[in-house]
């Protein structure tokens, strides 16, 4: 496979205008028509890309979509307030409105990529969080334009491809969220690659299924039963909880053992469950989570994610985290800087853990100035 270009195989940049796919769909809060940003992360992060390409004196146009406007313009999903941050940022950087304004942009219509790179010389990746998605402004422009990875894009790749490809090991993948069905590609993919996988959240309840156990009321999909029994008999050990907190028939909260009583539900892992992945995870070289433990939002049921969160802060394992609940619930404990890498794309970090490629590296390695 040939290589990923990064900012430095473009050469000369000076003059040139270069487009730059960036991930500004941050988080925005207050009315629809005035809305403002609550966190700007991921503006900051996109500043030593941008700024590798003004210092040498290219004219940066950056590109991003904002939530999920389904193709036509909505003041509610404006690019106006992002603008206004940029401009604070990095001066003299365009921003181009919402791409997602535009049905070209998921549909990857050819008219809006030609739209796209009316004028432009060059064109930089460095939005993971899209890379899985064949969208026009992430797999059109390096058709024909000389391309590049920006900077974070080329960590998330070396980070993920290392975990993926020679990880220190014991490898341990923490698994969890709502549903098995999400992320069966990805379980089982993993399974191929982990010393061990654990196994907590919502999806534990399918697994617990498989092994004959009485789930009560929690989230269960019946139709992954007989896949989780299949990955139950492969050859890598999977931990699943011993002990559930939840709530009972009268919506009381209860610890409960393995078995869940009818008309009671699921909703954290239990004290002695997240003692025991504390353990597994502390002896640990390298450790990937993805997905709470729980229904963390729920201050009652925090405390499973908060415990596993916890012991991937302290192991001295390579640790990784990926997801969008995962990542705010790292904050939401004051744990992101405790970690080596928090992934900025939930659901590319485990495509890419999953296939090793994702649509936006493949368009770039083909761009003309790597074939
Ligand atoms: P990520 O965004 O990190 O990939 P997911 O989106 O897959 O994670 O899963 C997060 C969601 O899973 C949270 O909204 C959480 O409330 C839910 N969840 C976790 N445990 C349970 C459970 N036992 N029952 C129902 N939902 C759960
Ligand atoms: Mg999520």
């Amino acid at each position: 496979m040939s290589r990923i270009p990064s900012l430095e195989d473009l050469g000369d940049v000076s003059g040139k205008r270069v487009l730059v796919r960036t991930d500004f769909n941050v988080p925005m809060g207050g009315p629809d028509d005035a809305r403002t940003i609550t966190d700007d992360f991921r503006i900051r992060a996109a500043l030593s890309t941008l700024e590798y390409l003004t210092i040498r004196g290219a004219h940066v146009v950056c590109a991003s979509h904002l939530g999920r406007p389904k193709g036509s313009p909505n003041a509610k999903y404006s690019m106006v307030p992002i603008r206004a941050r940029l401009a604070e940022l990095a001066p003299d950087v365009e921003l181009l409105e919402n791409l997602r304004f535009n049905p070209g942009e998921e549909g990857n219509d050819p008219a809006f990529v030609k739209q796209l790179i009316k004028g432009i010389d060059m064109y930089v990746c460095d939005a993971f969080g899209a890379a899985h998605r064949s969208h026009a402004s992430i797999v059109g422009p390096p058709q024909s334009l000389p391309s590049a990875a920006g900077r974070l894009l080329q960590r998330e790749v070396e980070v993920l491809g290392d975990l993926r490809e020679q990880p220190k090991r014991p490898f341990v993948a923490v698994l969890g969220g709502a549903k098995v069905s999400d992320k069966i590609g990805v379980i089982a993919a993993l399974q191929q690659r982990v010393d061990a996988l654990i196994i907590g959240g919502g999806m534990c309840f399918t697994f617990l299924a498989a092994q004959g156990y009485p789930v009560g009321d929690s989230i269960c999909e019946k139709d992954q039963i007989e896949t989780c029994k299949h990955l139950l008999a492969g050859p890598t050990p999977i931990h699943l909880p011993e002990d559930i907190v939840g709530l009972d028939a009268d919506g009381m909260y209860q610890t409960f053992g393995i078995r869940l009583p009818s008309g009671s539900k699921g909703l954290d892992i239990g004290p002695g469950s997240a003692a025991a992945f504390t353990d597994i995870i502390m002896d640990a070289r390298s450790v990937f989570w993805n997905g709470p433990m729980g229904t963390y939002e729920d201050p009652r049921f925090a405390s499973g994610t908060k415990t596993v969160a916890q012991a991937i802060a302290d192991t001295k394992a390579f640790t990784v985290v990926g997801g969008g609940d995962s990542a705010a619930a790292l904050a939401q404990f004051n744990l992101d800087d405790e970690v080596d890498h928090v992934s900025t794309g939930g659901g590319a970090s485990l495509e890419y853990l999953e296939l090793g490629d994702l649509p936006g590296l493949a368009a770039l390695r083909g761009a003309p100035n790597v074939r």
